[in-house]
């Protein structure tokens, strides 16, 4: 059991990390975010209707500016069968192979997730097709200027907005 203590009542969910938070590329140190705070965990995607929108692009994103998340789902590559069909990963829909069966995600864990605008110098190179954005199907698509590959963007007009940091790649660092 925590102690209790008289402000308690006043820190947020993940109070262990409370404080802003700049992550950077953990092999070349260069800062890849704006600083950020973290949320308790990662707010359901906005509803948006694509297949209404008079121009295709990136739905609302899911994180609000400012803040981080935590994905605590397997998230990208390897995509995998499974017997009990549902979202290919999270906030997403179903996945089906060439055979029709239903797909999900084995990908890596732990990922930070922000919103795709505070980024700060990473370059798309797209790892899969898409239509108008990137995919994450592919895994990782965002290069640090460094040439390191450091996360995965989520942009097509069907997907979630989100960009997902790997957490193996970067560092949390406080601005
Ligand atoms: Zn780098
Ligand atoms: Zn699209």
């Amino acid at each position: 059991m925590r102690k209790q203590r008289d402000h308690d009542q006043d820190i947020p969910p993940g109070a262990a990390e409370a404080g802003a938070r700049v992550f950077v590329c953990a092999t070349c140190g260069i800062a890849l975010t704006e600083p950020l705070t973290r949320l308790p965990a990662v707010p359901d995607a906005p509803f948006y209707a694509w297949w209404d929108a008079d121009e295709p692009g990136p739905s609302p994103a899911t994180v609000p500016t400012g803040c981080y998340a935590i994905e605590t789902e397997p998230y990208g590559p390897p995509l995998v069968v499974t017997d009990t069909p549902g979202p290919v990963m999270p906030r997403q829909g179903e996945h089906r192979n060439a055979e029709g069966e239903p797909l999900v995600s084995q990908g890596p864990r732990g990922n930070i997730v922000i919103n795709p605008e505070d980024a700060r110098g990473l370059e798309l190179r797209h790892a899969v097709a898409a239509c108008c954005g990137a995919s994450p199907d592919g895994g990782m698509n965002q290069l640090c200027a460094c040439g390191m590959l450091v996360a995965t963007l989520s942009s097509d007009c069907c997907l979630p907005y989100e960009l997902h940091l790997a957490a193996d790649r970067v560092r949390a660092i406080r601005p």
